[in-house]
């Protein structure tokens, strides 16, 4: 299906006064940091404008908001235009479905390959590496004018969606947008310790108790962890402080798939999959009812950890082969 234009997009914008921005539920950097970009920008320009979120922004992204971010679904009462952006369908904007709905036009602003194109304007290219390369492509087409702080929550956007510029989906033109945002004045080094080097002790105890249940699936080809809520009381950690653990997994010699269950408060199972060179994940996150990328997925199983467990465990031995 064909793209609305940035040209169309950016119209429907400067129609609108109220604007509300939808980030996925468990917003990483790459919503959150297009999401601010965006909200500033539009804020410059005069609209009334608000993210609304669900959950609580990761501890290391909190630099980033200055007042943008809000769990207020009333904030601007029926919004002109709603606009999802790094979320590739309507169960990922959970619980806020509804009120994304009451909007004169929605807008759907995504690089995820399984997006489902459900909003009356869409922009979705899955060779983009961020969704914050298309925020920044949609600002210029709109001439606006990057400051410093657009300029942060860009490069966070695509710092952390590439892994910082290191997974495959890292492109030329990727390193050309991070290097255009140098113009605005960002100090990379600042935003990089910020992200990545400003971990609360709990952080730490919580990766370290992950990754003690580590196991190894197809003769080492897969690995598969997870984290409990009593792991979590024990150390005191917040759930998004497993961001990264499933990475690590993969990073292992001779690893091609991890997989990371994550037991949250409702008991049901979010599974995060990786894959280092050829297995698709995102077919196996589908085919469990959710998406993503194909060396990058995840789905939500309603069932407890331990069925959970066997159930992906038993279909990477199977996508992997018995060794
Ligand atoms: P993560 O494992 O970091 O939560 O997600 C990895 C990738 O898969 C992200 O691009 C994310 O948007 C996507 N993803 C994660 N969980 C789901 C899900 O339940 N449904 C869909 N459609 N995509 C998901
Ligand atoms: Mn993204």
């Amino acid at each position: 299906m064909i793209n609305n234009t940035f040209e169309e997009i950016g119209k429907a914008l400067s129609a609108g006064h109220k604007i509300l921005l939808f980030p996925h539920i468990n917003a990483d950097g790459d919503a959150v940091g297009s999401c601010i970009a965006l909200c500033r920008a539009l804020r410059q320009a005069g609209k009334e404008c608000w993210i609304l979120i669900e959950d609580r922004i990761p501890g290391n992204l909190q630099f980033l908001d200055d007042d943008y971010c809000t769990l207020d679904q009333d904030i601007l009462g029926k919004p002109d235009i709603s606009v999802c952006v790094d979320c590739s369908d309507m169960s990922r904007l959970h619980d806020r479905g509804k009120r994304f709905l009451t909007a004169g036009t929605t807008v759907c602003i995504d690089h995820h390959l399984t997006a489902d194109r459900f909003c009356d304007l869409n922009y979705i290219d899955s060779n983009a590496a961020a969704t914050g390369e298309l925020i920044y492509k949609l600002l210029l087409a709109c001439g606006v004018q990057l400051d410093k702080e657009i300029g942060e929550a860009l490069f966070t956007a695509i710092v952390t969606d590439t892994g910082r510029f290191q997974y495959k989906n890292t492109s030329k033109q990727t390193h050309e947008i991070a290097a255009a945002l140098y113009d605005t004045g960002i100090d990379a080094g600042y935003i990089c310790t910020e992200i990545y080097e400003s971990m609360r002790m709990e952080k730490l105890m919580i990766r370290n108790k992950a990754l003690n249940t580590l196991s190894t699936v197809a003769g080492g080809k897969a690995v598969i962890a997870y984290v409990t809520q009593e792991m979590l009381s024990e150390t005191g950690a917040f759930m998004d402080e497993t961001d990264g653990v499933v990475e690590e997994l993969r990073s292992i010699k001779g690893v091609e798939a991890a997989a990371f269950l994550k037991e949250s408060q409702d008991g049901k199972i979010k599974v995060s999959f990786r894959s280092k060179q050829s297995l698709d994940v995102a077919e196996i996150a589908e085919s469990f009812g959710g998406g993503g990328h194909i060396r990058a997925a995840g789905c939500t199983l309603a069932c407890g950890l331990s069925d959970a467990y066997d159930q992906i465990k038993e279909r990477l031995t199977a996508c992997l082969g018995r060794v």
